[in-house]
């Protein structure tokens, strides 16, 4: 693999893909993987931009076809990476970020050990809290199933090669520039 891959995880709502999003706006030749998931879309996501959304059984369906590099259950719902996807960028020598949860960065770190794991950390639990809710996009019930997640996220951290802390947006991104300039200097 000539090209990087980068796998960026998080608590839900730390801000990775807010950190992405402008990190993508500063280094548009980056692919982003674009995830199956059985969530239901939020106002304004699309399908095949945001995700791919799937019926519980399409998303069996794939499983069952082995089309997924890695996928878990986050928070009572299924998400998955596309092999296909990563192929053919790697087919066309892109870099590629993919931005999935912890389980799934540790499939992804056992098929593939040259990817590069960048953890997104919160500045304190509280802000971590007061971001998922100000975002407005679940309800109390997914929020509190978000929230029982963080633990285990934080706990699967030490597995990872960086760590950033998104707590002012403009030096998280920096920051995340700094580790991959650096990664792919490294090639
Ligand atoms: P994630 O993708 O990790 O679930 P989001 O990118 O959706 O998180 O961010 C969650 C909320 O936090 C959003 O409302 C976003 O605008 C806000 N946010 C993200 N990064 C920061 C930051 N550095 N400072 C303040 N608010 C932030
Ligand atoms: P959300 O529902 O907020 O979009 O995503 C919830 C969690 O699922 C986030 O931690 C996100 O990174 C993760 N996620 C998104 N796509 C994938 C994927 O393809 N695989 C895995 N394992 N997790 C994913």
């Amino acid at each position: 693999m000539s090209k990087n891959l980068y796998v960026i995880s998080g608590p839900s709502g730390v801000g990775k893909g807010t950190v992405i999003r402008e990190f993508l706006i500063r280094n548009p030749g980056f692919m982003l993987s674009i995830s199956c998931t059985t969530r239901a879309p939020r106002e304004g996501e699309t399908d095949g931009i945001n995700y791919f959304f799937l019926s519980k059984e399409e998303f069996q369906r794939y499983i069952d076809q082995d089309k997924f590099l890695e996928w878990a259950e986050f928070a009572g719902n299924r998400y998955g990476t596309l092999k296909k996807f990563i192929d053919q960028c790697l087919a066309l020598d892109k870099n590629i970020i993919l931005e999935i949860d912890t389980k799934g960065a540790m499939q992804v770190k056992s098929k593939m050990p040259d990817a590069v794991l960048i953890f997104i950390a919160p500045p304190s639990f509280e802000v971590l809290e007061d971001r998922l809710r100000g975002r407005h996009t679940e309800d109390e019930t997914a929020i509190q199933k978000r929230l029982d997640e963080v633990l285990e996220e934080l706990a699967r951290a030490q597995y990872f090669d960086y760590k950033v802390v998104n707590d002012d947006l403009n030096r998280a991104v920096n920051k995340l520039e700094d580790i991959i300039r650096r990664q792919d200097a490294q090639r």
